[in-house]
């Protein structure tokens, strides 16, 4: 199974075309969290490597800009499918240093890739604007140039998909990137790197940097003029930090920081539809997404039914190494996540929570669980609202409920968070669905279903959740300057 993938594992930087050491020929060990074995020592850049990376990516900017959008279009087609071609070797690449099980690997990949080809076909329909004038001799045109060479920033939960969600806009209207993977994940980046060399995209556009110093590269991208714009998925503490970075040159910045999705159930919800969202919703990725359902707000009238169906679903459950068949929730990316995961249920537990059910470690996986960073799924039910497990992001495979009884109590504890990212809501009510998407304050509302994220959709948050939008039409205003043209003519 290794050999599958084992051509796409690249270990050094990609700088201008050339796969490169770090300028301290220094190497960091990407390790399988399921396993705890080694499976790359990759080369660690160094703030050096950044400033040559962002000099390359400089130099093929206005190449990249010339072309036409039929050819850039083109060329994001020709990598969409190479992507598609090596899709089980990515997918097991992609489990291998991340940990979700293969068939969610797979789903990513094709998720991923869907951004590349969306916006190969985006590329082409980048339409400025005529404007009726004020005077009858004016004309007034609006044009989209690209913003120039950018960075992004992305994390660890989903390696290429969010790489690729950034990525594909960027090339599309014409911007050059400098990526900087997570530390925990840089594989699935750098393979895509070799694809899009292989499909042609030109030396330079492309240009990532695997990093253990993650801070000290922030500052590079940050404090380098010639960087145009941030791109940064990640924690709100993170990004924050990066905001204050760019304000030195007014540096455009994307942000896709952390949630907090209240997932609510009304008592004429269709309860078996709801627990299904509720298990896609929490349970993927071992509950490692920023809109992973957080906060379970679940109408009195139906609390004990849906406590019982949701736990029974869980019973399905299987925890352990996502390579083998069968298994739905892998480990957690690091022991300390794992211990994140534990304190928010003691501290629940603490403030009067009941633990409903908890899977078992020891007996449902098929391997040793020694050196994998492993947490059951867990439900608590009467999880008090000052819980940290409903204060703050979970990031793990643990649900807990809290009653509620009017509609108007549950859209106020749902809006109180400073966040706003994602949220969901179950009622088959049409009037109560409108007054809903009214007043919750989210950026992407769920309605009837659990699943919301796909390339055709504006994927983004409000408040502490972020600026700007992924996938959609809206996608590519990140990566474009408007210029406006008044000309005057007798
Ligand atoms: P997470 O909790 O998901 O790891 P982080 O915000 O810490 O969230 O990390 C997301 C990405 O941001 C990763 O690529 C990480 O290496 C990077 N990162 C972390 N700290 C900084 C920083 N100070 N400056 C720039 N990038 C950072």
């Amino acid at each position: 199974m290794v050999a599958i993938y084992k051509s796409l594992i690249k270990s050094q930087l990609l700088i201008g075309g050339n796969w490169c050491a770090s300028s301290q020929s220094e190497t960091f060990s990407v390790v399988n969290p399921a396993t705890g074995e080694l499976i790359a020592q990759v080369a660690d850049a160094t703030p050096i490597d950044a400033e040559r990376a962002i000099n390359a990516a400089v130099c093929a900017q206005p190449g990249w800009a010339e072309k036409t959008a039929n050819e850039r279009s083109w060329l994001l087609r020709r990598w969409f499918d190479l992507v598609m071609q090596n899709q089980e070797a990515l997918a097991l690449l992609l489990t291998s240093e991340q940990g979700k099980p293969l068939a969610e690997s797979r789903a990513e990949i094709a998720y991923g890739a869907s951004y590349i080809e969306w916006f190969a076909e985006e590329a082409k329909r980048n339409y400025g604007d005529v404007i009726p004038p004020l005077t009858n001799n004016q004309r007034i045109q609006v044009i989209k140039q690209p913003v120039g060479v950018v960075a992004a920033i992305t994390p660890w939960n989903f390696p290429c998909a969010m790489l690729a969600r950034k990525l594909a806009p960027a090339l599309a209207a014409g911007c050059v990137i400098l990526a900087k993977p997570a530390a925990e994940t840089p594989l699935s980046a750098l393979a895509l790197g070799q694809l899009a060399l292989d499909a042609g995209i030109p030396a330079g556009v492309i240009n990532i940097l695997p990093t253990t110093r993650a801070q000290a590269i922030g500052e590079v991208f940050t404090a380098n003029s010639k960087v145009r714009k941030l791109s940064f998925t990640g924690s709100t503490l993170v990004g924050k930090k990066l905001i204050a970075q760019c304000a030195g040159d007014v540096k455009r910045i994307t942000l896709e920081l952390g949630g907090n999705a209240p997932f609510i159930v009304f008592d004429d919800a269709d309860l078996d539809a709801a627990v299904t969202g509720a298990m896609v919703a929490k349970f993927r990725n071992a509950g490692q997404t920023c809109v992973c359902a957080n906060r379970f707000y679940i109408h009195q009238a139906i609390y004990e039914v849906f406590c019982e169906k949701l736990a029974a679903a869980m019973q399905m459950l299987v925890l352990g190494n996502g390579m083998v068949e069968g298994v739905t929730t892998g480990p957690l990316i690091s022991r300390s996540a794992a211990n994140k995961a534990q304190a928010f249920v003691d501290d629940a537990l603490q403030r009067g929570a009941r633990l409903v059910y908890q899977g078992d470690v020891q007996t449902s996986a098929t391997e040793s669980f020694a050196q994998g960073h492993f947490f059951p799924p867990t439900l608590l039910a009467e999880v008090p609202q000052d819980a940290r497990l409903a204060r703050e992001e979970i990031f793990g495979p643990v649900a807990g409920l809290i009653r509620f009884s009017t509609e108007e109590q549950v859209i106020q504890l749902a809006n109180a968070s400073d966040y706003g990212l994602a949220c969901y809501v179950y009622t088959r009510d049409v009037n109560r669905i409108h007054r809903l998407s009214d007043r919750l304050q989210t950026g992407m509302l769920g309605i009837n279903t659990g699943l919301i994220s796909n390339a055709a959709a504006p994927f983004g948050g409000i408040k502490q959740s972020g600026w700007g939008r992924e996938g959609s039409h809206y996608g590519m205003d990140d990566y474009v300057n408007i210029k406006y043209l008044c000309e005057a003519f007798s």
